[in-house]
């Protein structure tokens, strides 16, 4: 199988069982989703979604949030990883968006990097979702999941998945194709033990066709008869 057409498989089975698929995060307007993405680094989403309600009730714009003292915004945001670090990006971006962007969250990945807390990937995720811009955003699960299936080829950084990725997927497709890959790392493509067996992917997909095909033939002579070579 060519890497184009096992792009066209993939993105083919993608259109017609998960016609529809969007961010897991919670969030009502742009300032709120970026407050949610900061949060979700090393976090699961399931957690910020815990999280942000009573963030966005006692901060509900960016421009409140600017205001915010380290001291009250903290404990809000303790029981997810890195709170310290979080609380002071979450501060910073508001004060730059309000001082820099006149209280509007940018809607550019150049732009938005200039936030504090605000790196490649994030500036990814907001740019596809708020305007479905064709920007491949490559978390864990984008990385291994391209890998796996043979999307991808010996891409050593989030990068050069992200621009393999890219020459592939229609630029229409872009926004959609990275929620596709992330749930199904999340749900099927998992990281440890891979659902093979409940995924429609296995035609086209390189680990499949190589690493679990061969394990599952020498379980299976494994468990033939022993046949003995005396007469
Ligand atoms: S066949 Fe297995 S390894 Fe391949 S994408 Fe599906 S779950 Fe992942």
């Amino acid at each position: 199988m060519t890497k184009k057409e096992r792009f066209d498989f993939v993105i083919s089975w993608f259109e017609q069982h998960v016609p529809e698929a969007e961010t897991e995060l919670l969030y009502d307007n742009p300032y709120e989703l970026l407050v949610a993405v900061i949060l979700s680094a090393q976090c699961t989403d399931k957690r910020v979604n815990m999280t942000t309600p009573a963030i966005f009730r006692r901060y509900p714009t960016v421009e409140k949030l600017s205001k915010a003292s380290f001291d009250d915004l903290f404990p809000l945001i303790r029981s997810i990883s890195y709170p310290n670090n979080k609380t002071k990006h979450l501060i910073g971006m508001a004060e730059k968006v309000v001082q820099d962007f006149h209280g509007e969250i940018p809607h550019t990945v150049a732009e938005l990097m200039t936030l504090p807390g605000v790196g490649r990937k994030t500036a990814n995720v907001i740019t596809s979702v708020v305007d479905k811009q064709p920007n491949m955003a490559v978390d864990t699960h984008v990385f291994r999941v391209s890998a796996r299936i043979g999307l991808t080829t010996h891409a050593k950084t989030p990068l050069q998945t992200e621009l393999q990725l890219l020459k592939y997927i229609p630029e229409e497709k872009v926004h959609i194709a990275h929620h596709w890959i992330i749930l199904h790392g999340r749900y099927i493509c998992v990281a440890r033990s891979p659902k093979c067996g409940e995924c429609g992917l296995t035609p086209a997909c390189k680990y499949y066709n190589t690493v679990v095909k061969k394990e599952v033939a020498k379980t299976s002579l494994r468990a033939l008869p022993h046949q003995s070579t005396k007469k």
